[in-house]
């Protein structure tokens, strides 16, 4: 059976190219150069007034994601069709000016930050209103999608045919599925079911003259070099994603949920690495520790311990047996490791009010702190236990408040550094702060990124990860597939014409 969703009524994209107003941004003295009059004027005769912003108001919005990485763009064209994108990307290569690929803005390492080597403003372009479900294949168990559809609503359409997306990243009531492609999402349950890249059948890619490839991988077996492999995680510097087909999974018929409380964060810890070592494999373990709690309670009312130094929340999912097999394994493996609470989800509004108060974390952040700078490192689970205790110490010695936020079934941690931008000098010390919980990360032998991606935040860290021939491979890669070098230019890998220090402010231009 295949359904798809009705198409949404879209009244501006008809009127778009016939109306025209006032263009202020393009009369003389607007400081624009003639190669940037020019680029606007072709993109404002393609998308029309509606699809284009380019005076400082509508550029302001688009200076940054969720990172603190900012620049001004040239504008922002916001097409509503693939051909309206194509055109749009062929007059950038006809202007020579580069694009950045944008969604909904919720990317944590400067991807969609609008920035350009040499000077040149890129034109953003922003995928987020072609959000169509194209098609959902209920026998086949995929679904065709636009790039701009938000994460959770495919999962709420898949849950009606009792199927499942499985990739939840925290931020999916707002991220979109061409983002969580492009960064190679992960989330809450990946410790069973796997990155975004498990989920990718084929991605539809534009580049920068326009032409979309189907890198296919729908047949059961793959014969040749898996482009569709390489294309995800691009985050935008091979070109447009402009459609993915994904799949779904059946939605398990069982869910067990646990709440414990430690004593220490060593102890749960080393609970973690007894879980994942049993044989009952959870499908999540998320540690928070005693700040995040504390903070979550005041918020979200969620019943954790705040007496705690840390909680787990472990969740295992199948048939009903095998759910409380784990459950009942999870309970002793805690014990065992000095639980000080135990509380097992009794119905699914227990288990909802759990996940509550780990989903409202961020929110909860805000009645605390006005700033926040989120990290995103993985080490080994073995070295887990010397991470945290790392992270501890460096917000200690930079004086800045550190709560830690864990998927800590595959090692993957999310410290929150909290401040006040209003601070005198505050931002150093968070900046030393990130720094350091990415170099004892390194030396930990984990890596810079578990699911956030590189952008700028983490470019110039990945010389001390790959050697510089593996670099040199991916920049021929890159090239290969992306040749004019005008999708996002300056993200992912190192330049090679110097290192560039990212700077990241609140407010002015990205140096
Ligand atoms: C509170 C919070 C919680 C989060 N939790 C998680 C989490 O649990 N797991 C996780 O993985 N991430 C998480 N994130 C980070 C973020 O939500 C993800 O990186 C997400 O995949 C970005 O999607 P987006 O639509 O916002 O993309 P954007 O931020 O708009 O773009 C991200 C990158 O992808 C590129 N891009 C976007 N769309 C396209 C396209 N169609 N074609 C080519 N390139 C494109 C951009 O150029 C940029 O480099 C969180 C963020 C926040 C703020």
């Amino acid at each position: 059976m295949t359904t798809t969703e009705g198409a949404r009524r879209r009244p501006w994209a008809r009127r778009a190219a016939a109306k025209a107003g006032p263009l202020p941004w393009l009369e003389a003295g607007s400081g624009l150069t003639d190669r940037e009059r020019a680029l606007l004027t072709a993109v404002h005769g393609l998308v029309g007034d509606d699809g284009l912003r380019a005076g400082e108001l509508g550029r302001a919005t688009y200076r940054r994601d969720a990172s603190f990485l900012n620049a001004d763009p040239l504008g922002v064209a916001l097409p509503w069709t693939v051909e309206q994108t194509a055109a749009v990307v062929r007059a950038c290569r006809d202007h020579g000016v580069p694009f950045t690929p944008r969604a909904a803005g919720t990317g944590l390492a400067g991807g969609a930050t609008p920035t350009g080597e040499g000077g040149v403003r890129p034109l953003v372009v922003s995928v987020a209103r072609m959000d169509r479900l194209r098609e959902l294949d209920v026998t086949n168990r995929r679904a065709w999608v636009e790039p701009g559809l938000v994460n959770a609503r495919l999962g709420r359409a898949a849950a009606v045919h009792g199927l499942r997306f499985a990739p939840d990243p925290a931020s999916q009531i707002a991220a979109t599925l061409g983002g969580n492609v492009s960064t190679n999402a992960g989330g809450i349950h990946v410790l069973t079911y796997g990155v975004m890249s498990q989920h990718v059948l084929a991605v539809e890619l534009m580049d920068a003259d326009g032409v979309v490839h189907l890198l296919d991988g729908t047949a059961p077996e793959l014969a040749g070099i898996d482009l569709r492999g390489v294309s995800v995680g691009g985050e935008g510097t091979l070109g447009i994603v402009t459609g993915a087909c994904l799949r779904l999974l059946p939605a398990p018929p069982s869910v067990g949920t646990m709440l414990a409380g430690f004593p220490s964060l060593r102890q749960a810890a080393a609970m973690v690495g007894d879980l994942v070592t049993s044989d009952r494999l959870p499908d999540a373990v998320e540690l928070m520790d005693a700040r995040a709690v504390g903070l979550v309670e005041g918020y979200a009312n969620a019943g954790y311990p705040i007496d705690a130094a840390a909680v787990l929340l472990i969740e295992f999912e199948g048939l009903p047996h095998a759910v409380a097999a784990g459950i009942d394994t999870a309970e002793a493996l805690a014990q065992a490791n000095g639980a000080t609470s135990v509380t097992r989800a009794q119905d699914a509004a227990e288990r909802a009010r759990i996940w509550k108060g780990r989903k409202a974390v961020a929110g909860a952040i805000a009645k605390r702190a006005p700033d926040f700078f989120l990290q995103d490192v993985v080490v080994p689970r073995s070295r887990l236990g010397e991470m945290l205790d790392a992270v501890v110490a460096i917000g200690e010695r930079e004086r800045l408040e550190i709560l830690n936020v864990v998927h800590a079934g595959d090692g993957n941690l999310h410290p929150f550094v909290l401040f006040d931008r209003r601070e005198q000098g505050v931002l150093d010390r968070v900046f030393a702060a990130g720094h350091d919980i990415v170099t004892t990360a390194l030396d930990l032998d984990g890596t810079v990124t578990g699911e956030h991606g590189v952008g700028i935040e983490k470019r110039d860290f990945l010389s001390q990860v790959f050697s510089e021939d593996d670099l040199a491979v991916q920049r021929a890669v890159r090239e290969a597939i992306e040749p004019s070098g005008l999708a996002n230019p300056d993200k992912v890998l190192p330049s090679t014409v110097g290192c560039l220090e990212a700077r990241m402010v609140p407010e002015g231009a990205w140096v």
